[in-house]
């Protein structure tokens, strides 16, 4: 799925680069999530106003929602440095003591994909998020001792596309755990607009329609559509104003569909309604059948596709629902 255009994960180097240059640097600038920024603003506030370092933050939410947009936002706003860093990269508890024992006071530790670090060192972040103390294991067996070591004082920000499977002893450890939601279309509009501007993109407000309604409610997604129609712009049109027929002309070409599914997603739905005449079937036996892992499944199409009523949830597993059924042009069947 990586190379799909409307993947919400990032795809390269170059798109990271690119990203950091959309990047919004402030509260201000971030769009949508009103609740999410007002709810950080007073955090920010109140932790600038005593002079210490803000709660631990837990942003959780699909790819390509903002999460590390504002880790980088809370280091900015806090004058604060930032360590980024990320769960898969934890392996030990030794990887996690290297991180935080080297953190200036007041640092703002992002780590990403939370979920993913080891247990041993989870263990280890409970102590140092709550004490700013970690115990350094020295030697083993019967000699073993515990050094312990006091840290500076940070703020942890933790992102996770799956807040489900962090045990409770971390959840509970962040003072504020903000859910981000997909993206509403007027929202992407304005992401379109915001990143048209930066690259230099003359667009209307049609276009930019377009492009919001397709990008799958994640500003990622949008602004690597923007980045695509702009290429066909230049490459089939000369440059100048884009035209609808143009942004359309782009998207088919990355086999975008019209409301923004891409071909995972639209591989899962016709499982779910032909394979398993709707449902309801298991999670994992939905992977299998259309070749993917759960976990990208679960925290990646699934959420999308619940959140625009082609898919339910049920206790007996998931199911296609009448609009389903319609999206891929099918009879609906009797009862569902
Ligand atoms: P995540 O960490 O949740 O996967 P990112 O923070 O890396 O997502 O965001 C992906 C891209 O989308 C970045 O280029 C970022 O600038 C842009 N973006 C995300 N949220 C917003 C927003 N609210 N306003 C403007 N741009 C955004």
């Amino acid at each position: 799925m990586a190379d799909d255009v409307v993947s919400p994960e990032p795809q390269d180097e170059t798109e990271l680069a690119v990203e950091g240059a959309l990047r919004p640097q402030s509260l201000g600038e971030f769009i949508g999530q009103h609740k999410v920024r007002g709810q950080l603003q007073l955090l920010l506030d109140a932790a600038g106003m005593q002079d210490r370092p803000a709660d631990h933050i837990l942003l959780a939410g699909p790819p390509g929602l903002g999460k590390t947009t504002l880790a980088m936002i809370v280091a900015h706003e806090a004058s604060r440095p930032l360590r980024m860093s990320s769960g898969p990269a934890i392996q030990h508890a030794g990887d996690l003591a290297a991180v935080l024992s080297s953190l200036t006071p007041g640092e703002v530790l992002f780590i990403d994909e939370i979920h993913r670090m080891a247990r041993s060192a989870e263990e280890m972040l409970y102590l140092a998020m709550e004490d700013f103390r970690i115990d350094i294991m020295v030697g083993k067996g019967a000699g073993a001792t515990s050094i312990p070591l006091d840290l500076a004082p940070f703020t942890l920000v933790g992102a996770t596309t799956r807040s489900g499977l962090l045990p409770n002893p971390l959840r509970d450890r962040f003072g504020f755990t903000a859910h981000l939601e997909f993206y509403e279309t007027d929202e992407l509009e304005s992401v379109v607009d915001r990143s048209a501007a930066v690259l230099g993109v003359d667009l209307g407000p049609e276009q930019r329609g377009e492009i919001a309604r397709r990008s799958r409610g994640t500003p990622r997604i949008a602004n690597r559509l923007l980045r695509r129609v702009r290429d066909w712009n230049l490459v089939h049109a000369g440059g100048g104003a884009v035209t609808l027929e143009g942004v359309r002309a782009a998207l088919e070409l990355y086999d975008v569909d019209a409301i923004g599914l891409d071909r995972l997603d639209r591989a899962v739905l016709d499982a779910l309604v032909r394979r398993f005449r709707g449902g309801p079937v298991g999670l994992s036996t939905l992977a299998v059948a259309v070749g993917e892992e759960a976990d990208t499944v679960e925290s990646v199409v699934e959420p999308y596709l619940v959140r625009i009523g082609l898919m339910g949830r049920t206790p007996r597993g998931r199911v296609a629902t009448p609009d389903a059924y319609e999206h891929l042009e099918l009879p609906v069947p009797e009862g569902v």
